[in-house]
C-alpha cells in the first residue's frame, strides 16, 4: 500500500551510495542498519557511548561518545550526509543539533513525541479524528496529589513512567489508588500515566516509512506475542488478524506518519480487545523488533527502508513474499539445563530447520533477558513456519 503528501523536505537532495550515512546508538538495530546500508554501498558512522557494541563492529567509523558530546555531533553532521537513530532515547536536543549540519530523519519534534507517553497519546487522540483508533483511556500523574483525583473506571490499570520505559520496564499493575501511591513512591515520583488495563485478545503491529517527498509505504500488519514483557515471537500473517482489523490498523498508522509529517520507518503498536476494537498503544520513531521479519519476508527489509528514506531515496516495495514467524533468542538460552557459565546454544541443529534464518547480533556476553539474536522462519504457508518454529523451541528449550 503507498499513499501521499506533500512534504517541506521534498527538495533536498539525494545522499548518494558511497557518501556516509550516521546513526545515534550501537544496538542491534544499529548494528542491522549497517549491514543494510553498506549492502548499498553506504558508508555507516555509529556515535555510541560504549566502545564495545554491537552497531561499533559493523560500522565503517565509530564515535565512542556520550550522545551530547558537542564534538562528536559536530563530526557526525560533518561526515554524513544524513543521520537516524536506532535508539528511541536518545536526546531529542542532539537530533536538533545535528539537524544544523545535516540530514536527520526523524527529526527531534518527531522522535520527542515518541519519548513521552502522555505526549505520544494526546497526539494519537488528534489522529482518532480522522482514524477512529483511539489510545487507552488514561490520566497524568505528575504529583501524589493526582492521585486522589483517579476516577474508579481506570481500575485495574498499569502505571507507566512518562519517559525511558522499554520491554515493559518502568510499569506496575495496580488495582487501587493505595497501589499507585505504593508504586509512584517506589517511582520516586517521576512523572507516570495511569493507563486503564484493557481485555486484550492479541497484540499487533504496523510498520509504515515515509520519505521526504511525501510518499509513505505500509507493511503487513504483524502479530506479536509477548512474555515477561519482552517481545516473544511475531507471526505475520497475523493468525488472528482478520482483513478488516489489518486495514484499520494500517490506515491508523498512515494517519500517524503522514500527520508527523515523518520521514523514516515507523512502528506503531496496537492492542486488540476481545470485542475486536482496535487502540493505539505506542509508536517506536525507528525499525522495531517487531519488523525483523522483514529482513526475510519481504521484498525491502525495513533496514533498507530506512536507508532509503533517511538518503530521499525512492521507497521499496514492502510487499511480503514468504509467511513468517520470528522468534526473540534472549541470553536465558546460554543458561538451559541449569549451566552456571554460558552454553552457546546448537546453532547447526537450528539451521538444519528448513526455513531458519538466523541473526545474532555479536555481543559476548549472554545475559538473561537480553535480546542476543533473533530467527526467523519462512515458508509458503504460514502452518510450516508455525511447525518450523516450534521444533525450534524444542531444540533450544523454549517453552513453546
Ligand atoms: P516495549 O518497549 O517492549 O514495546 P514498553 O515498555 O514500551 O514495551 P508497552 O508497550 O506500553 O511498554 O507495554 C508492554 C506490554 O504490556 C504490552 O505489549 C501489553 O502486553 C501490556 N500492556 C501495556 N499496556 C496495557 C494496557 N493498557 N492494557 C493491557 N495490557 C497492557
Ligand atoms: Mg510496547
Amino acid at each position: 500500500m503507498s499513499t501521499s503528501t506533500p512534504s517541506e523536505n521534498s527538495c533536498k537532495p539525494t545522499a548518494l551510495p558511497s557518501t556516509w550515512l550516521g546513526v545515534m546508538g550501537g544496538g542491534q538495530l544499529g548494528r542491522m542498519f549497517t549491514h543494510a546500508a553498506q549492502a548499498m554501498g553506504y558508508k555507516v558512522a555509529v556515535l555510541e557511548p560504549s566502545s564495545d557494541c554491537p552497531a561499533g563492529h559493523a560500522a565503517d567509523h565509530l564515535l565512542a561518545a556520550t550522545y551530547t558530546d558537542a564534538n562528536a555531533l559536530s563530526e557526525l553532521g560533518a561526515q554524513c550526509a544524513a543521520v537516524t537513530t536506532e535508539f528511541e532515547n536518545v536526546p531529542a536536543e542532539s537530533l536538533s543539533t545535528l539537524a544544523a549540519h545535516t540530514f536527520v530523519a526523524p527529526t527531534a519534534a518527531c522522535v520527542s513525541i515518541a519519548q513521552d507517553r502522555l505526549a505520544e497519546k494526546k497526539f494519537f487522540t488528534e489522529c482518532a479524528q480522522a482514524s477512529g483508533v483511539l489510545p487507552a483511556p488514561h490520566q497524568r500523574i505528575a504529583v501524589a496529589a493526582d492521585i486522589d483525583a483517579l476516577p474508579d473506571s481506570l481500575f485495574p490499570g498499569i502505571l507507566k513512567t512518562v519517559r525511558l520505559g522499554y520491554d515493559g520496564k518502568g510499569q506496575v499493575r495496580v488495582t487501587s489508588k493505595e497501589d499507585v501511591r505504593i508504586a509512584f513512591e517506589r517511582m520516586n515520583h517521576v512523572e507516570c500515566v495511569l493507563e486503564k488495563m484493557l481485555p486484550l485478545a492479541y497484540e499487533v503491529s504496523v510498520l509504515a516509512a515515509r520519505g521526504a517527498d511525501g510518499q509513505a509505504v505500509v507493511y503487513p500488519i504483524a502479530e506479536n506475542v509477548h512474555r515477561d514483557g519482552i517481545l516473544f515471537t511475531t507471526t505475520v500473517p497475523g493468525p488472528n488478524v482478520s482483513n478488516d482489523c489489518a486495514k484499520r490498523a494500517q490506515a491508523a498508522a498512515l494517519e500517524i506518519i503522514h500527520r508527523l509529517g515523518y520521514v523514516g520507518v515507523l512502528c506503531v503498536e496496537f492492542f486488540v480487545l476481545s470485542d475486536g476494537s482496535l487502540v493505539v498503544n505506542e509508536m517506536a520513531p525507528r525499525p522495531h523488533n517487531s519488523g525483523h521479519y522483514t529482513m526475510d519476508a519481504c521484498i525491502t527489509s525495513q533496514f533498507a527502508q530506512q536507508v532509503r528514506a533517511m538518503a530521499r531515496l525512492p521507497l521499496g516495495d514492502a510487499r511480503q513474499h514468504s509467511s513468517a514467524v520470528m522468534l526473540n533468542l534472549l541470553g536465558d538460552l546460554w543458561f538451559t539445563n541449569n549451566s552456571q557459565h554460558p552454553i552457546e546454544p546448537a546453532w547447526d541443529e537450528l539451521l538444519a530447520i528448513k526455513g531458519a534464518n538466523l541473526h545474532l547480533y555479536g555481543k559476548d556476553d549472554p545475559r538473561p533477558g537480553r535480546k542476543m539474536g533473533h530467527v526467523t522462519f519462512v515458508a509458503e504457508h504460514l502452518a510450516e513456519a508455525q511447525k518450523q518454529c516450534l521444533a525450534a523451541c524444542q531444540l533450544l528449550g523454549i517453552q513453546a
